[in-house]
């Protein structure tokens, strides 16, 4: 079991986490869910022992402390990290990919059933052992990124926001493939944004807000408590008393919408805060209905509107008919005599135009032996 305990984390005078405390067992899928900035990548980075700040709390695998030990010494232990961005080397094929993977002793000795193993969970890697993974789709790539965690044969795989950049489609089969790695025995800490996805598929999760763990429950009851609804699933109401605490978090998922940020981009469902099928839901629901009928009211406020209306245009053509009334009548209309030509006679008529062409002239020259041209 990896157990977690006051756990802080400051970059100089700047702390980003703030005595902290999870547990994640053998077998099962914990998530943490958090805003951006609320220290999440920050826990994975201490845990793993690659945090540039200075890291302070109690860090354990099985009981034994991880804390001040080496990134490779804690793999070694048996905790891998899938970092954001997937960290795959692009130029490499997938087979490649996988195999750097296995480079601690403890995956060194069986490297060959570790192989196995991952292209037994991912069919689609061992079809494209052979592809340059750069060439690879985003959900394939985040798939190498993950078999490679897994070829160091883990006991627990960390994975820091797996779904960012990938469609609905592809984030859907990702969370499927973990929930696979869970069936090897394998204990999953997932730190993500798309909190409907990640806890349909997760045992327990946390909340991560401003640095400390605000909030523990098992997955069901969170993907059900309407303050995480409020702010991690795109839901509109309920939450008054959690309403102070989410809207910070509202606020931030919306600064999250980047103009230039360099980082991949994310998938629709987590620029707009919620998922794809419950829009698509409302929608369907929405039409079903058929279109809308107005109000009483503002059916009265438009007839009246559009009676003032034919008011005014009957006026105006009143007004007109008086004026017409009026008015002396016009001269009835006198055809125009125009002046008729007088009829053309020989001294009349104009002179016929003769065209004169010019005929070209043509010299011909003749070379003389002297070389010299002399007219013919
Ligand atoms: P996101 O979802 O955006 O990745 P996060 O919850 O993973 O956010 P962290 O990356 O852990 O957040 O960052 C927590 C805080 O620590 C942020 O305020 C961030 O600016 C700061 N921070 C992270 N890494 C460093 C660093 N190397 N140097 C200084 N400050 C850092």
């Amino acid at each position: 079991m990896l157990k977690v305990q006051n756990l802080s984390a400051a970059y100089g005078q700047h702390p980003s986490l703030n005595d902290v405390a999870i547990h994640v067992s053998g077998g099962e899928i914990v998530v943490i869910l958090g805003a951006n900035g609320a220290g999440k990548s920050t826990l994975l980075r201490a845990i793993s022992g690659i945090c540039e700040g200075k890291v302070s709390g109690e860090v354990t695998l099985n009981d034994e402390s991880l804390m001040g030990m080496s990134s490779d010494a804690i793999v070694e232990k048996g905790v891998a990290l899938v970092p954001e961005g997937r960290g795959i080397f692009g130029d490499l094929t997938v087979k490649e990919n996988l195999l750097l993977g296995a480079y601690s002793a403890r995956a060194r000795e069986t490297e060959r059933e570790n192989l196995d193993r991952v292209l037994t969970q991912f069919p689609k890697l061992s079809e494209r052992q052979g592809q340059i993974a750069r060439t690879m789709s985003g959900g394939e790539q985040q798939m190498v990124a993950i078999g490679r965690a897994m070829m160091s044969a883990p006991e627990i795989l960390m994975l820091d926001e797996p779904s960012l950049g990938l469609s609905p489609l592809l984030c859907k089969e990702l969370f499927q493939n973990l929930a696979h790695v869970r069936e090897l025995g394998i204990g999953v800490l997932l730190v993500e944004q798309n909190a409907k996805q990640s806890l349909a598929i997760a045992d327990r999760g946390y909340l991560l807000e401003n640095t400390r763990i605000t909030h523990e429950d098992t997955a069901a009851k969170l993907a059900n408590d309407p303050a995480v609804q409020k702010a991690y699933l795109g839901a509109g109401g309920g939450a008054t008393k959690a309403a102070s605490r989410t809207a910070p978090l509202v606020e931030v998922h919306r600064k999250a919408a980047p103009a230039a940020d360099p980082t991949p981009r994310r998938s629709a469902e987590q620029q707009i805060g919620t998922s794809i099928d419950d829009l698509v839901a409302v929608a369907t629901k929405t039409s079903a209905q058929g279109p809308r009928r107005p109000t009483p009211e503002a059916s009265a406020a438009a007839s009246q509107l559009a009676q003032s209306k034919v008011d005014v245009v009957l006026r105006d053509i009143e007004e007109a008919a008086k004026a017409a009334r009026r008015r002396p009548p016009r001269p009835a209309y006198q055809s125009v005599q125009r002046p008729k030509a007088p009829p053309q006679t020989a001294d009349t008529a104009p002179p016929p135009v003769i065209e004169i062409y010019k005929r070209p002239r043509v010299e011909v020259y003749r070379r003389r032996p002297s070389g010299q041209f002399e007219r013919d």
